[in-house]
């Protein structure tokens, strides 16, 4: 570490005083490095869907294209508008999150509806691939949340189990209670990644294979939003993987009080 000190006589003191200012440089070298890497980032993400945009544009603006070749790019324009706005959502997300100390609308979730209701959403993606999703979840498990973040939260985690898949694989989510913590895990038979990502994996737009991602439509926060809910919500995510094999993402989440568990269960 780097410290400064700044000394500064006071005027009209008979004895020089002296102020010393101790400043830790390299944190805000590493937040400045970090801010321009982000606006770095997020220029590079909205310029490349932009491109598209106006190239497909201009290339339906002249007369002589089929009508065939038309629609081919009203539907990359309907692609790269669809991707605009998912990075806009899941900054929005992030940015709503990242420096929350608390969520004033936390309340008993059930695990296992936050898990269903996005095996519902997310199955048709997967049969799309013959990938087989089986849940496997306790369900007195109950959390306390915002109903849509936990959706969130999990609904991320199955989104990459099955987007970095193997065709006909597998997707296996598993809630089990270990003591006073809701234990979720995701578990997938896809590509997965080697050990040297780990460190890296949950930081905003940190990407393995980043043009394979952006083939597949993802923005590169879905992890980052996964850990910061999971930090939100007094817990932690953690990840074991095989390249070539497959990935588990591991939620630990505080399970709620006794009194609420009531509560939670009388509104299912
Ligand atoms: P993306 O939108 O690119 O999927 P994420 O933040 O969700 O962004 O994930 C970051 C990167 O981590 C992905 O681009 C991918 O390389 C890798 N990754 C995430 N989940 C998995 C998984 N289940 N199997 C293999 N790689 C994964």
């Amino acid at each position: 570490k780097q410290y400064s000190i700044y000394t500064a006589v006071i005027p009209g003191q008979r004895d020089a005083a002296a102020l010393a200012v101790i400043t830790d440089e390299t944190r805000i070298r590493k937040l400045e490095r970090l801010r321009s890497e982000f606006v770095a980032n997020v220029t590079h993400e909205l310029k490349t869907p932009l491109t598209s945009i106006r190239g497909s544009i201009e290339l339906l603006k002249s007369t002589n294209r089929d009508e065939k070749t038309r629609l081919y790019f009203y539907d990359v324009l309907d692609i790269e508008a669809e991707r605009l706005q998912h990075l806009i959502d899941d900054m929005l997300v992030l940015s709503q999150i990242e420096n929350a100390k608390e969520d004033p609308s936390a309340r008993p979730c059930v695990v296992a509806n936050a898990v269903e209701k996005c095996v519902s959403r997310l199955r048709p993606v997967a049969e799309k691939s013959g990938i087989a999703v089986q849940i496997q979840v306790d369900p007195s498990l109950i959390v306390s949340c915002s109903p849509t973040r936990l959706e969130q939260l999990i609904g991320n985690l199955i989104e990459n189990a099955i987007k970095y898949n193997r065709p006909d694989g597998r997707v296996d989510i598993i809630g089990v209670r270990q003591r006073k913590t809701a234990v979720i895990r995701v578990k997938d038979t896809g590509i997965g990644i080697a050990p040297e990502h780990f460190g890296r994996l949950f930081e905003r737009f940190y990407r393995v294979d980043a043009s394979r991602s952006r083939e597949i439509g993802g923005t590169g926060l879905g992890l980052s939003i996964v850990k910061h809910l999971a930090v939100l919500y007094g817990g932690e995510v953690g990840v074991e993987s095989q390249a070539g094999k497959g990935s588990t993402f591991t939620v630990r989440l505080p399970l709620a009080q006794d009194g609420s568990e009531k509560s939670a269960l009388k509104t299912i």
